[in-house]
């Protein structure tokens, strides 16, 4: 392996540097996430910088939509954030120290001139020189603006990275890159390796839009003499139809997948397999995520979003997730459901009991609101449509009144005591179990999607299930 590739001797450092556009994006997540498990991979540590030298998007809220998106993701940083625009002045100090190093120059270039010596050197094939580059700066003119600029050298730039490997750039292609504006503000490239090199950032993992950028900026690490971190940039996250995830694709936030009734866990097992694999294994726990995380697994090619398989894995996750903690993560969608029993407490303690067996018939917390409805849904039910069908004919109506007087009479309300007392009756009523079953469910759950009937009542309990039935029989007409 490339020396570079290692940076073994340092502590691993790593970051997460977004521009605060004013939500998490969710290939922005994926990026957090690599450098997060980069870190704990190696007991090292992540960090956080917000780009924020944009100062009219840089606002307060933009800001917090990225913390609150990170937080909600569980990848911690450490420290606090640093913001970008508060180290301007340490990145003009850089920058003089470039000038005076011989690798940086003050050009005195109008715009106009700019310009004109721009579209002279693309019609040469070539990026942008200026002459100030070489001239005496005794010649410098009095009281004019001056830019900074980097003195591009003249030999080619090569990178090791470790997703893309080697990669080179002629130095024809890299111009003569501003480093102050006039009125002295950074550039971009150069306050970023400047805050990398202070912040310590021994590896870069960030999307492959960023792959040029580190060419300009391998030149700006080389020429102040400091270590190059080791680059890793991966492909861009495509949607489904193989273009470039965008806008049209829908959901582009991590906090639009929480809406949606994601949990961390489950969105954080799909990013990391998207984009990055491990032999053919799918689902991690963190640990296991941890454990396995290196920069080798990054995938040169990029990766297609698939609902289908988030929806797989955050199932797993969901069916592993803490029962107390999936209830108060589910309360906020059961506001999408029609009419429910309005007591909290109620529903908190159905919703607890149920959820062992709830847990895995779902793949979103949406999913899973919906399957918990039956356990919520207030007496006496409003049975319609099709869900009405089996309590249309009174001899079902009947039927219910006799198997309510049966049940009655278990003793232990267990799923197994349950079951062989409908097995029983059907076999009492000599009637096939469809003849049982369909009105029994109708009344236990009013159509809603619900598991087995002996399970629904041991959810709902001996009062709610005796009472539910009670609201559709219809006792014998005496004899
Ligand atoms: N601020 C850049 C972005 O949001 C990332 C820069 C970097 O990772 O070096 O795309």
């Amino acid at each position: 392996m490339n020396s570079q590739l290692q940076n073994n001797a340092k502590m691993i450092r790593t970051r997460f540097a977004p521009s605060p556009t004013g939500f998490l994006h969710i290939g922005g997540a994926r990026t957090a996430l690599f450098n997060w498990l980069l870190a704990k991979r190696h007991g090292g540590e992540f960090l956080l910088r917000i780009e924020d030298t944009d100062r009219a998007r840089s606002t307060q809220d933009a800001i917090d939509a990225i913390l609150d998106g990170l937080s909600w993701m569980g990848l911690d940083w450490t420290g606090d954030a640093i913001s970008q625009f508060a180290r301007a002045t340490r990145h003009a100090e850089v920058a003089y120290a470039l000038l005076e190093g011989g690798h940086a120059f003050k050009c005195y270039c109008s715009p106009d001139e700019v310009q004109a010596l721009r579209d002279e050197a693309f019609a040469a094939g070539r990026a942008l020189r200026s002459p100030w580059r070489d001239r005496d700066p005794a010649d410098a003119p009095a009281d004019t603006a001056f830019t900074v600029r980097f003195k591009a050298p003249d030999t080619d730039v090569l990178l090791e990275d470790a997703v893309q490997g080697q990669v080179r750039w002629a130095a024809k292609e890299f111009d003569d890159l501003i480093l102050l504006r006039s009125d002295g503000n950074p550039t971009y490239n150069l306050a970023v390796v400047v805050d990398d090199h202070d912040m310590e950032i021994t590896h870069i993992v960030r999307g492959d839009d960023h792959l040029v950028n580190a060419g300009r900026q391998s030149q700006i690490y080389d020429a102040m003499g400091w270590d190059r971190p080791v680059f890793a940039h991966v492909p861009l996250i495509h949607g489904q139809d193989g273009k470039k995830l965008s806008k049209r694709h829908g959901a582009l936030g991590a906090e639009a997948y929480r809406d949606m009734g994601y949990l961390p866990e489950g969105l954080r097992n799909y990013l990391l397999r998207l984009g990055w694999s491990h032999g053919d294994q799918e689902l991690f726990s963190d640990a296991e995520a941890i454990a396995a995380f290196d920069l080798a697994g990054l995938n040169k090619a990029p990766a297609r979003m698939d609902i289908d398989k988030l929806n797989h894995i955050n199932g797993h996750h969901l069916a592993r997730a803490d029962d107390a903690r999936l209830v108060e993560l589910v309360m906020p969608f059961l506001d999408g459901l029609e009419d429910r029993i309005p007591q909290v407490d109620i529903t908190q303690e159905r919703l607890l009991a149920a959820m062992p067996a709830l847990k895995s018939r779902a793949a979103t917390l949406e999913e899973l609101a919906g399957q918990s409805y039956f356990l919520l849904k207030p007496r006496p039910f409003r049975i319609e449509g099709k869900a009405a069908k089996p309590l249309k004919d009174d001899e079902a109506r009947a039927r219910l009144y006799r198997l309510f007087t049966e049940l009655g009479h278990v003793k232990a309300w267990t799923e197994d005591a349950l079951s062989n007392a409908l097995k029983e009756f059907a076999e009492a009523e000599e009637v096939g179990f469809g003849k049982i079953g369909q009105p029994l469910r109708a009344a236990l759950t009013g159509g809603a999607p619900a598991p087995d009937l002996a399970l629904v009542m041991t959810l709902i309990g001996r009062d709610e299930a005796l009472a539910r039935i009670k609201d559709q029989m219809t006792p014998a007409t005496p004899a």
